[in-house]
């Protein structure tokens, strides 16, 4: 059980406008004033943590320190069996400054070859800070296999190329709805409003 968000604004520590309305969507029910990093003028630090944890918190942490506001961040990616992981938190830079995901999923295809070991998981962790300094991480995946070649045009990343297990479609296929039924950020969400944004 996690520590209970009471507070009436919450900043979310993101530029990316499409993350922030889909954070703002997902706590609707909350009646929390939502306002993005954008919009205060916040800096974006460098992601240089050595993991998702270490990134979202970051970002969260930044975000607090830039306005005394309590911050919620995600950090998310893929993380490939057969490459130890990878490309895991280089998951955006491996579609370099172009923020090419053709040429990214061509990469992981390279690195792969012919091993028969397809297995992947997206993963997505959510850190919420407090002006305090306490800080939450809630962390969803979910796992799959990466196909070749890509499937689908919906999506974004390396939606095409993952296919979760025991569904027929990747994710670049599958309805945005149910996408965001089933996806690592969607577990990490409901773990997140379990322990802070529920009614005890
Ligand atoms: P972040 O914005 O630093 O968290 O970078 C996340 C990166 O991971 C994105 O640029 C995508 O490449 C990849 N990624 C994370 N979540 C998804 C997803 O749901 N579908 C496809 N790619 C994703």
């Amino acid at each position: 059980m996690g520590r209970r968000f009471t507070a009436p604004r919450l900043v979310v520590a993101s530029h990316n406008a499409g993350k922030v309305r889909e954070i703002a969507d997902l706590l609707a029910a909350f009646a929390i004033d939502i306002v993005s990093a954008a919009e205060l003028n916040l800096p974006e630090p460098d992601e240089t943590g050595d993991s998702f944890i270490a990134n979202a918190v970051l970002k969260a942490e930044a975000a607090v320190q830039g306005c005394g506001l309590p911050a919620l961040a995600d950090d998310s990616g893929i993380a490939v069996a057969a490459l130890d992981d990878a490309p895991g938190i280089y998951s955006a830079r491996w579609a370099g400054p172009e923020r090419d995901f053709h040429a990214a999923m061509a990469l992981v295809q390279e690195k792969l070859g012919q091993n028969p070991n397809r297995r992947a998981y997206f993963i997505s962790v959510l850190a919420l800070a407090w002006p305090n300094g306490h800080t939450e991480c809630f962390e969803g995946r979910v796992h799959g296999e990466m196909i070749w070649p890509p499937r689908g045009e919906d999506g974004f990343g390396y939606d095409p190329m993952f296919l979760p297990d025991g569904y027929t479609q990747t994710f670049g296929e599958m309805a945005y709805d149910e996408k965001q039924r089933i996806s690592h950020r969607a577990v990490a969400f409901q773990k997140l409003i379990d322990g802070c944004f529920r009614a005890p």
